[in-house]
């Protein structure tokens, strides 16, 4: 599960990054992506609707998150002590107004709306409450003005009846809600749209997004349900398990799995910086897939593709049609078939591969004589690790 925080403003995210040392994973658009820790990315959006439903958008497509969580400071519309944290249940924008048309104020056309609602409240609600954090619930008003008290405040609170009121958090709503992706929010009370002295307020900004956020990072922790992914990933996958510093070129049984057996065409020797390329790997995949699926056992096969770290391929296949001693021969005369195959690479177009100019069929066949080289009088007694 993949967790997005969505910040206006860089100083927000400052407390956090301290305390994680996040890493920069992009800032494209003026807009700096973080990831904070495995599963948490962050961002600063910029200030105001546009740039937070540009960002929400632009983040969702790059990331495709689970869940998005807008943090940040709002004015409040109650007389609430500065530094609260408030869960947001609904978001409303007071600046969209369509009323000549007779709509009523705050309604969102085309999605025909006034309320954007966060996700399961309820759920949020019971992590705040399991972290010992005092907050209270309530509404934001959201819209492109940096509200003061006066008669704009007022209009606003005898409108919508809101609890706080900021720039971004109805317009990054709007995006999850037309994206499908589930959103929720968390503010601190900066300043008191009811106070007289509202401009006197002492609001340490620095010091309530560092309280704020290790609210947030928690919760965060909480949504992703980090314990139960602790325990999927202790289970060792069983190719890990292989001692990759000692294994050599070659072919080996990897598992099996029922009736299909994983084999593993070790091309290369692991962790010594040779490693085939990307066109090796990729025209290898296309040649050796096809002559496999076109031979003569061609249902016994499964599947055959590269490994992620560029040393060598997985052939699947099914055991009932194919023993041990089949696959070796199999993967021999493939490999003699690819070296004496002069016609054009197969799926070198557009509309059959993903990436096709990145094909060679003098790359096939230079890594595939190299291998075919280490297994040439390979027997079905040395497919052992
Ligand atoms: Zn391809």
């Amino acid at each position: 599960m993949l967790i997005g925080l969505a910040y206006a403003m860089e100083g927000e995210i400052d407390s956090l990054l301290k305390s994680c040392g996040g890493r920069m994973l992009d800032d494209r658009s003026g807009m700096q992506i973080y990831q904070i820790e495995p599963g948490i990315l962050a961002y600063a959006g910029g200030v105001g609707k546009v740039n937070a439903a540009m960002s929400a958008q632009r983040f969702i497509d790059l990331y495709h998150p689970d869940w998005i969580v807008n943090a940040g400071v709002a004015g409040s519309f109650l007389d609430l002590p500065i530094g609260t944290v408030v869960a947001v249940e609904s978001f409303v924008q007071h600046d969209v107004d369509t009323s000549p048309m007779g709509d009523p104020v705050g309604f969102v056309s085309t999605v025909n709306q006034i309320q954007f609602k966060t996700s399961d409240f309820e759920k949020i609600q019971n992590i705040l409450r399991s972290l010992d954090v005092p907050f209270i619930t309530g509404t934001v008003a959201t819209g492109d003005v940096f509200m003061t008290p006066g008669s704009r405040a007022d209009w606003i609170k005898s409108t919508f009846d809101p609890t706080l009121c900021e720039m971004e958090g109805g317009a990054v709503a709007q995006v999850c809600l037309r994206s499908k992706v589930n959103f929720t929010a968390l503010k601190t009370v900066s300043d008191r749209l009811t106070s007289e002295k509202n401009s006197e307020e002492f609001f340490n900004f620095a010091s309530a997004m560092e309280a704020l956020n290790r609210v947030v990072l928690a919760a965060a922790r909480a949504l992703r349900g980090k314990k139960e992914e602790l325990n999927l990933l202790s289970k060792t996958i069983k190719s890990f398990e292989v001692d990759h510093t000692t294994l050599l070129p070659g072919l080996y049984l990897s598992r099996r799995d029922g009736d299909v057996s994983t084999y593993d065409l070790r091309f290369k020797r692991p962790n010594t910086g040779d490693l085939l390329t990307n066109s090796e790997m990729h025209s290898v995949e296309h040649l050796l897939a096809t002559i496999l699926r076109n031979g003569p056992k061609s249902d016994g096969i499964v599947y055959f593709g590269p490994m992620g770290c560029q040393t060598g391929f997985y052939l699947l296949s099914n055991s009932k049609i194919l023993n041990d001693a089949d696959v070796v021969q199999l993967v021999k005369n493939a490999c003699r078939e690819a070296l004496d195959y002069d016609g054009p690479m197969p799926g070198n177009s557009a509309r059959e591969c993903g990436n096709y100019a990145n094909l060679s069929l003098f790359d096939a066949k230079n890594a595939i004589f190299c291998y075919l080289n280490v297994i040439s009088d390979w027997t079905e007694n040395r497919l052992k690790y």
